[in-house]
């Protein structure tokens, strides 16, 4: 059995702080995935949660501010709300329209968006080349548009499919104008327009379909088959096995869960504030960890 790991760090007069916004954060795993690393590399720094009411999000970024943090990191539902508050912003955040990660810096805030660079270094580390691929995205919410603008701007074809298909094609509009060359349509998402699209690379569930608790719940229609070909990237992570990802096996594809993506958005956000490149091993134990998976 793998020993219970102490990711405490210690509190003195040189402690940094960063933190993260949310509304509610208590089941986040960011606090011990990134406390995590600034332990193991010694780095006299903390990352605490903080629960912000969304009437509070002005008055607690200013407080943030005044108190010296280096930046924050922001889940539900502060991602879009952040976006007017910023005093420069990321041609990520400014595509994806959503800042998960600020940095205060002398005189400006800066608003940045490291969920497409987390996409892309999981999918890199499931050596998917990206270039030229065909991939179906499921879901037009906030995670599909990152994994959206992060599949264009790596050369794939993105096809966008969404329970409410409006979403899916005016995220692809979206897009569109902002990455040079991209190629992306929007559909609904449902049995025949799966069947009818092209053989894909790689699919995406960007929805939260199959998340625990509803863990029998799954994006893909009964009587599809899966394309065996392609990999199935679940942005979900909890529970670490979906049922959509069981579907995806049973036909002989690869699937992974979202795990890596969180990892690897995190590594960015850390990086963004400290300069330093963080143990990613290190954080997935504590994400491992954190949601009771040793
Ligand atoms: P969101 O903005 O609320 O979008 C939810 C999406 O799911 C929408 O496209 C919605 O379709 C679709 N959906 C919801 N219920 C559905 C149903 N019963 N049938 C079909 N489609 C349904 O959420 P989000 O922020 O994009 O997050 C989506 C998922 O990604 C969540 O599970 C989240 O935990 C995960 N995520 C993971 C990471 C990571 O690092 N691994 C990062 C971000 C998000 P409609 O438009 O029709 O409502």
């Amino acid at each position: 059995m793998m020993p219970t790991l102490d990711y405490a760090v210690p509190i003195d007069g040189h402690t940094r702080l960063v933190g993260l916004f949310g509304w509610p954060v208590e089941h986040s795993v960011s606090p011990p995935m990134h406390n995590a690393a600034f332990r193991v590399l010694g780095l006299p720094w903390c990352y605490v949660p903080f629960a912000v009411h969304p009437d509070d999000l002005a008055a607690a970024l200013a407080g943030a501010r005044a108190l010296g943090l280096r930046g924050i990191n922001a889940t539900v539902p502060h991602k879009q709300a952040l976006l007017p508050l910023m005093d420069a912003l990321t041609p990520a955040a400014r595509a994806i329209q959503a800042v998960n990660t600020v940095l205060f810096e002398p005189g400006r805030t800066r608003g940045h968006n490291t969920d497409a660079e987390g996409f892309a270094r999981a999918l890199r580390d499931e050596g998917l080349a990206l270039q030229g691929a065909h991939a179906l995205v499921l879901g037009a919410g906030g995670a599909a548009r990152a994994v959206c603008y992060a599949l264009a701007t790596a050369g794939a074809r993105v096809t966008v499919l969404n329970r409410t298909p409006e979403r899916a094609t005016a995220l692809a509009a979206s897009i569109s104008a902002e990455v040079d060359g991209a190629q992306l349509s929007g559909g609904p998402l449902n049995a025949d327009a799966l069947r009818a699209s092209p053989a894909p690379d790689l699919v995406v569930n960007a929805t939260n379909v199959g998340m625990w608790p509803r863990v029998d719940a799954s994006p893909w229609p009964d009587g599809v088959p899966f394309p065996r070909q392609a990999l199935a990237y679940d942005l979900i992570y909890n529970p670490r096995e979906t049922r959509w990802m069981a579907t995806a096996r049973a036909a002989g594809a690869r699937a992974a869960n979202g795990l890596r993506m969180l990892v690897h958005q995190g590594a960015a956000s850390f990086t963004v504030w400290t300069g330093i490149e963080p143990p990613t091993d290190v954080m997935l134990a504590a994400c491992l960890q954190a949601l009771g998976g040793g």
